[in-house]
């Protein structure tokens, strides 16, 4: 590839909207055919809102609301800051922890009120065997059959309620999926969150590959496994947790309104969070390649 080739594409790419780390950068995508896709904040606008309270029999809505509020107010994870937000509009002014402690790809955890709370998906409470009583596994269950994210809360031991959380998916996915697909490339949703909401995105979406409880820092693992199957991987992400993954990638591309570890790692920035872009971007480089054979 000529100097010259390669500089005319990353001028071309900024009036698309594509920030290029290097000219050698595009010289890489050429292989590309698969693209991974986080989900939250990439596929979907990370806005989350809470949308559902249901306590455990006996548990009073309020209680739930400002315990489990006061842990997540700690937190600046987009499931946490939705929650809070939530429970702060309905329970009113929530309480400061005593204690708090992060886990990431799993919740929080910490002391409120006295109480040992834990806020987060089903493994953390499984990890510290808590059960989950009938009436919540079902109110989990539809949650995340309609494609919205169930938090689980517990304190002192025993599970007390499940709040849920959704966020739309972007209107320009759908089309940036058969844009990706148009190009012959094989889109892989990749997410921490549940099976069954990945698997509502995904096919809202059109995306047929889900990888799905997959902690933050196997994200890149999951890379590297694509890799070893014959595949050049392109991944899109938006996330501190997704920093591994990009730089892993073949090719990295970074929501360029997402968190600045992202950014760093990725090797192409879409700068508007436009998942659009990415299609143009590969568009771009092949065809930015292809003038200099
Ligand atoms: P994603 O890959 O979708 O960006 P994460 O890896 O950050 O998600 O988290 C994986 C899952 O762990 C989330 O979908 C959620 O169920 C749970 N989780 C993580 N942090 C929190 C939190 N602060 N509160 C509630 N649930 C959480
Ligand atoms: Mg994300």
């Amino acid at each position: 590839a000529t100097p010259t080739a390669l500089m005319v594409g990353t001028g071309r790419g900024a009036q698309l909207g594509i920030l290029i780390k290097g000219p050698e950068v595009l010289e890489s995508t050429r292989r590309v055919d698969t693209v991974v896709l986080d989900k939250t904040g990439t596929v979907t606008t990370g806005r989350m809102t809470l949308t559902g309270v249901v306590p455990a029999p006996g548990v009073d809505a309020t209680e739930l609301l400002r315990l489990a509020g006061a842990l997540e107010h700690a937190s600046e994870h987009p499931i946490a800051r939705a929650v809070a937000a939530g429970a702060a509009a309905r329970a009113g002014s929530l309480p400061v922890p005593e204690a708090f402690e992060n886990l990431p790809g799993l919740g929080v955890r910490g002391l409120v009120e006295g109480r040992e709370v834990l806020v987060g998906r089903e493994r953390l409470l499984a990890d510290r065997s808590v059960a989950l009583p009938a009436a919540l596994a079902e109110a989990r269950a539809a949650a995340e059959a309609a494609g919205a994210t169930a938090v689980l809360v517990a304190w002192d031991g025993a599970a007390r309620g499940v709040l849920t959380v959704a966020d739309a998916v972007k209107e320009t996915s759908a089309e940036a999926v058969s844009r990706l697909r148009a190009l012959g490339l094989t889109p892989v949703l990749l997410t921490g969150d549940n099976r069954a909401v990945a698997e509502t995105v995904a096919r809202e979406v059109g995306i047929d590959e889900v990888i799905a409880e997959v902690m933050p820092e196997d994200k890149a693992a999951v890379v590297e496994r694509l890799q070893a199957e014959g595949r050049t991987v392109a991944m899109v992400g938006d996330g501190v947790n997704d920093a591994a993954a990009l730089a892993r990638a073949d090719l990295g591309l970074a929501m360029g309104t997402g968190a600045d570890a992202a950014i760093e790692a990725g090797d192409l920035t879409l700068v508007r969070g436009d998942l659009r872009v990415a299609a143009d971007a590969i568009r771009l480089s092949r065809r930015t390649l292809s003038t200099i054979k």
